[in-house]
């Protein structure tokens, strides 16, 4: 019996429905899982979304793209095959695509988390015979802290630097960590209402989408609005990691660096891209979520993609589990996925700021 979702060279392919999941190359169906640039892509003849994520998807592919919004739960026939979007934590709109065709169900995660989030709706656990996991960071020693408690840490540093007449720049991936930061910082009870931050030009669109979904952030204001005699002493300021090491950075003479990711889990992370500050905070899920989640769901079959997968599959098949890789092109390593968010937010850079 063939699969009902296989790889191919365009990307995962659902031969019964004649549709493709993130698919790489341009076809003609295209059921998108969210935004980041390595599961949308340019090029294909019509695309399926979540309802709540198409602005996003029209700010990264442009106007004139055409997309089906869906509603999570809403069901979809291609052909016999039923389809459903599913939300999965991961940013706005994200979804996990589940697909049931004779009897058989297979839901493709895309990326997600576990972890609360004031920006996007909950994970749901969707039951299925065969889960095609993310695995990016699939290694027990990514376990996420608290996120509050890094919330927290990052105002702590935001008022150390304050003290001390310094800025504190904060890199974050620009579609998702941004927005997510802005929230878990307006809802501290020491952050004052008046309290702004500060964006780079890459992160002002989408932080506007985020607003106009009526989602509580910190109120911000873009770095390029502000008067040239403006030194950001005490200030906070986003900006994509791309950002790091710019010309743009001229604009604040003394300040402190920090980046929020889950790659700030491993200490030389930190030291290696010379960030002064590290905090642990992603947007994916961690080792002891991704087996929880997988246990939850009752897949028999777990199939992995993005990263650490080899770890996974041997604990997975350890206990049982059917698993193996599957040999995606979504991004796949801590560089990997900051250069995927830098090409982007380069060409942001030059156009707005
Ligand atoms: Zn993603
Ligand atoms: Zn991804």
């Amino acid at each position: 019996m063939t699969d009902l979702i296989e790889l191919t060279d365009c990307g995962l392919y659902c031969a019964p429905g004649d549709f493709y999941i993130d698919p790489w190359r341009p076809v003609p169906r295209a059921l998108i899982t969210h935004g980041h640039a390595d599961h949308a892509r340019a090029g294909h003849a019509h695309y399926w979304a979540a309802r709540v994520g198409l602005p996003i998807l029209y700010k990264r592919l442009g106007q004139r793209i055409e997309v089906t919004g869906v509603d999570y739960g809403e069901p979809l026939w291609f052909g016999d095959v039923r389809v459903s979007f599913h939300p999965a934590g991961h940013v706005l709109g994200s979804a996990q695509i589940r697909v049931e065709h004779a009897g058989e169900v297979w839901v493709a995660s895309g990326d997600y988390k576990r972890d609360a989030d004031p920006t996007c709706a909950p994970f749901e656990v969707v039951p299925c015979d065969t889960f095609i996991t993310e695995a990016t960071f699939g290694l027990p020693v990514y376990r996420w802290p608290d996120t509050r408690d890094v919330a927290a840490d990052i105002r702590a540093w935001w008022q150390a630097n304050a003290a001390a007449g310094r800025a504190s720049v904060l890199f974050c991936y620009s579609l998702g960590k941004a927005q997510r930061l802005l929230a878990e910082l307006a809802a501290l009870a020491d952050v004052p209402e008046t309290a702004i931050a500060y964006l780079h030009g890459a992160l002002v669109p989408l932080t506007r989408i985020y607003r106009e979904a009526g989602i509580p952030m910190l109120a911000t204001e873009p770095v390029s609005a502000q008067d040239k005699r403006h030194d950001f002493a005490g200030d906070l300021i986003m900006a994509p990691p791309s950002a790091a090491g710019s010309r743009w950075m001229r604009r604040f003479p003394r300040h402190e660096t920090g980046f929020a990711s889950g790659w700030m889990r491993i200490r030389g992370n930190r030291r290696r891209r010379g960030y002064d500050r590290g905090f642990v905070l992603s947007d994916h899920v961690d080792w002891p979520g991704l087996i929880s989640t997988i246990e939850q769901t009752g897949a028999r079959r777990v199939l992995a993609t993005h990263g650490r997968t080899d770890v996974l599959v041997a604990y997975l098949r350890q206990r049982g589990l059917d698993a193996s890789p599957l040999a995606t092109e979504y991004a796949d390593s801590p560089d990997d996925e900051a250069r995927a968010d830098t090409a982007e937010d380069a060409s942001a850079d030059q156009s707005t700021d």
